[in-house]
């Protein structure tokens, strides 16, 4: 089979050599294309001798080319499209229509409108980042978001760091390293993005002590565990998987009890960092930050933008006297936040100061708690604005789904969603998800059954028409 393979798709010695021969000069084609196009130069010289690279190796490995391939208007028009990709953005707005709200993948949190000012003044202008107005010295960055984060957690001190990731790093690194940190079997996990608790800790030099069994740890496990080696009991909120069942895990209180009478650190990673009670608004509880302090955890870490809502970042608040230890590590310097972190994170920190609007102008919160009727006009919208002109080209419809919260949050929690569901008659689906994926501006839905799905909790209201006309192009017809 192999063979016969290979042996139909051989192109003889010869052949090829013609082949390559016919290949134009790179100088030529740049003749051809100087009338027609207004790119730099540069980046037109780049791309010929790309193209024609390409047909090189493309001929040498056997593949099925033609004089036609070889044509001046065939290679014209290849060019063209390389310029054209090379001149747009490589990351670009996407439409997220998986339903998934913090996506990793696709950006994670979106930032409030109100953040955009910050962030163009923070770039285009000069600031006080490490500049004191009160006494005209040197000023720390992460003052400027200290207190606030103290007012909104109760802690008594905080620091900021480049991801959660991050955060666990720097804060092992300064109290654990050389020595040993103990954690229930069960927490040791691994989060997307080859994040996983025993990694991080080998990278701090801290050494891990696992406790209990997988599905069970009992205070005692904890107890029986701590020597003279012991430095930290670390408590891993397990944010991406749930375990049900024969379960058991030990309470941050009773971890904070049995640190205090062993002279021990307690730290929890939380993950997702939640400042407010999602219950209240029909999610699952997920342990606040506030909750956590109070419970009395020397150190608790969380991301800035998973539930949060803000931008990548890695929270690390505590007790005065640890926090100011890990201000003075030396790796601190290399996981530094920028500035335009910080004009973002204290535009959505303070935010949280009101806990009442907090919902409504966070965008992660705004769509993990949206009702079913929002999706449900958006879906219809979107519906009403193609299906007469998608005919006979496409079956279109509306469907009860479930979203997801995503970034390893509230795993088990499936919201109630509405999706637009489109089940093609002229291509495949896999074909349908391509177009919308290379779109210009991609739209990202994902397939359920060999249906096509578009779920409207991730899609903005403005995202609506543009998705309408965008289906419109992908099917060739008119809206
Ligand atoms: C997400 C997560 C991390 C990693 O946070 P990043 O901000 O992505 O670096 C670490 N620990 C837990 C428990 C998490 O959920």
């Amino acid at each position: 089979m192999e063979a016969g393979k290979n042996k139909k798709s051989r192109v003889s010695a010869p052949a090829k050599q013609n082949l390559l021969r016919a290949i134009p000069q790179v100088d030529e084609v740049l003749q051809w294309l100087s009338a027609d196009t207004d790119a730099p130069m540069l980046l037109i010289k780049q791309t010929v001798r790309e193209e024609l690279e390409t047909l090189r190796q493309n001929i040498l490995a056997g593949k099925k080319i033609g004089k036609n391939d070889l044509s001046k208007k065939k290679l014209l028009g290849q060019i063209h499209k390389r310029v054209q990709l090379k001149l747009g953005p490589n990351f670009k707005r996407v439409i997220n229509a998986t339903g998934v709200v913090i996506h990793t993948n696709l950006g994670r949190s979106l930032l409030p409108d109100s953040a955009r000012q910050a962030l163009v003044e923070a770039g285009t202008r000069y600031s006080n980042l490490e500049f004191d107005l009160d006494t005209g010295k040197r000023g720390s960055r992460y003052s400027l978001v200290e207190q606030l984060l103290c007012d909104l957690t109760g802690a008594e001190a905080a620091l900021v760091v480049n991801n959660n990731a991050a955060a666990v790093l720097l804060v092992l690194d300064t109290l654990a390293k050389g020595r040993e940190v103990i954690v229930s079997r069960g927490q040791l996990v691994e989060i997307g993005g080859s994040f996983r608790v025993p990694e991080v800790m080998v990278k701090s030099g801290a050494r891990l002590v696992e406790v209990g069994a997988t599905n069970r740890t009992h205070l005692k496990d904890y107890e029986d565990a701590i020597s003279e080696e012991t430095s930290m009991l670390l408590k891993v909120h397990a944010s991406n998987f749930k375990m049900i069942g024969f379960t058991k895990e030990v309470s941050a209180e009773e971890l904070v009890d049995l640190a205090g009478r062993c002279k021990l650190t307690v730290m929890e990673d939380l993950g997702s960092g939640c400042l407010i009670d999602m219950s209240r608004y029909g999610l699952r509880k997920e342990p606040t930050v506030q909750e956590t302090v109070k419970a009395g955890v020397d150190v608790v870490t969380f991301s800035g933008d998973k539930l949060l809502g803000g931008p990548q970042a890695g929270l690390i608040v505590g007790k005065r006297d640890i926090i100011d230890c890990i201000k003075r590590n030396q790796l601190n310097r290399a996981l530094r936040i920028d500035k335009f972190t910080l004009a973002a994170l204290e535009t959505v920190l303070r935010m949280y100061y009101d806990p009442e609007t907090v919902v409504s102008r966070i965008p992660t919160l705004a769509m993990l708690t949206a009702s079913p009727d929002i999706m449900d006009r958006r879906a219809k919208r979107l519906v009403r604005m193609v299906k007469k002109s998608l005919g006979e080209k496409c079956d279109i419809a509306v469907k009860v789904t479930g979203s997801r919260v995503g970034g390893g949050a509230l795993p088990e929690e499936d919201l109630e969603s509405r999706a637009v569901v489109l089940a093609p008659l002229d291509r495949t689906v896999n074909v349908l998800e391509k177009n919308l994926r290379m779109n210009p501006l991609p739209v990202i839905g994902r397939i359920e059954e060999d249906r096509y799905l578009l779920d409207m909790r991730t899609v903005a209201d403005d995202e609506v028409p543009i998705i309408a006309n965008i289906l419109g192009q992908v099917f060739g017809v008119k809206l």
